[in-house]
């Protein structure tokens, strides 16, 4: 699948700090980049049919910040995002609208790219749908049926479930007790109650072929289609190895999604932990309620772009408390970022500022603490606030500030 065009990253000045990233499994900060001067990024793309609304930009802006702190680092990245253009949501949103569910995923992905662009997200370098990853998937779980780790309902379905009974260190990544697992599961996409499974836990790998649904040629397990989490583990697997050093989402997919998506990779490759660092994205509210499909409350990111609203100031609101608050969307947010952005504006069209070399320094500083972007727009702001009070010492320091807000934040000014 085409992924969507980068933006320009201006290089900086200098040497970066090193990432120290919050690890939800070990729950606590460890420098993020992985081996040899290279770190794998697997972030969790979008189901299409609610595209883009603004808790997947807060998401999306939060791992691309990451990827331009690594690349500041000289990290050699490799960044693989999906699409899941196949699976429940996206039918049941088709079913319900009378429409096509091929069309519906491929203009949502279209409107995700357009938005990816808009807000000046670095595109991954694999955007990979599930369709196009089904014999993959296929072939892995023939072999977690072959090691016994995966099984078949004997209700004709040919419905294939994963064991997690066979997990010894299942509960890891989560850190939740049971009966929270449980009520998580049924919130979100699991089936808990389903007669025949050896673990009401037991996600689904392989849905068999429904009368009215699609279904693809699975070999020896029949026709049918994918689960979500088999899905994520197989395309991370295979583009970024049996380690990487992140998985992304926004924290809804904490549990079951990322722990069953490492326990499968973990199962097919004996190695572990799957990820270095499971990283969560915290949930955008709207006005003190959560924003959600069932609510009809989405704030849309095409929906703002429609209204003018300039998507460096989206940007910069999204920027403007830590990524792992779940936080509100309100009109006074998106009013500030905007304040500030023409402040920004301003003050880098100046001949000259306080020291830019010193600006960026604290920048770096502030991102490498678990992408404190709270602070890093403080010390931007500091800048500012002195530059347009008339210090004017350094004569370089409004195009490094631009350069270093562009490079960082990915926000141009
Ligand atoms: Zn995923």
């Amino acid at each position: 699948m085409d992924s969507w065009s980068s933006p320009n990253v201006p290089a900086l000045p200098g040497a970066g700090v090193p990432l120290r990233l919050y690890d939800s499994a070990r729950q606590d900060r460890h420098v993020s980049s992985g081996d040899a001067g290279g770190a794998s990024m697997y972030v969790c793309g979008i189901t299409p049919y609610d595209a883009t609304h603004l808790g997947h930009a807060a998401t999306m802006i939060t791992f691309d910040v990451i990827n331009r702190v690594w690349r500041d680092n000289g990290v050699d990245v490799t960044y693989v995002q999906n699409v899941t253009d196949i699976d429940d949501p996206l039918l049941e949103r088709a079913n319900r609208d009378g429409e096509d569910w091929i069309v519906l995923a491929m203009r949502e992905t279209a409107l995700f790219r357009e938005d990816m662009e808009a807000l000046r997200i670095l595109p991954p370098a694999h955007y990979v749908g599930a369709v196009e990853s089904i014999p993959a998937i296929a072939d892995e779980v023939v072999n977690l049926l072959d090691a016994g780790i995966a099984y078949r309902l004997d209700d004709d379905t040919g419905d294939i479930y994963f064991d997690v009974s066979k997990d010894a260190t299942f509960g890891y990544e989560s850190n939740l007790t049971r009966p929270e697992m449980l009520a998580f599961f049924a919130e979100r996409g699991g089936d808990p109650d389903r007669a025949g499974k050896r673990d009401a836990l037991d996600p689904l790998l392989w849905r068999g072929a429904r009368d009215g649904e699609p279904a693809w040629e699975g070999g020896i397990l029949g026709p049918g289609r994918p689960g979500w989490h088999i899905e994520c583990a197989v395309i991370a697997l295979g583009l970024l190895g049996s380690r990487i050093d992140v998985q992304g989402g926004g924290n809804d997919l904490l549990f079951p999604h990322h722990e069953m998506s490492a326990a499968h990779a973990e199962a097919l490759t004996g190695e572990a932990p799957f990820a270095r660092h499971y990283v969560h994205a915290g949930m955008i509210g709207l006005h003190g309620e959560k924003m959600s499909k069932s609510r009809g409350n989405l704030v849309f990111v095409s929906r703002l772009r429609a209204d003018h609203v300039e998507s460096m100031a989206v940007r910069l609101a999204l920027l403007a408390d830590h990524y792992r608050d779940d936080r509100q969307w309100t009109d006074d947010l998106l009013k500030t970022a905007q304040q500030r952005l023409s402040r920004w504006r301003e003050a880098v069209a100046l001949p000259a500022g306080p020291s830019g070399a010193e600006t960026l320094a604290a920048v770096r500083e502030r991102l490498a603490d678990d992408l404190d972007t709270v602070g890093a727009l403080a010390v931007v702001d500091d800048w500012v606030d002195a530059t347009l009070a008339g210090d004017r010492t350094d004569a370089d320091a409004p195009a490094l500030v631009a350069a270093t807000v562009d490079a960082l934040l990915g926000v141009a000014l």
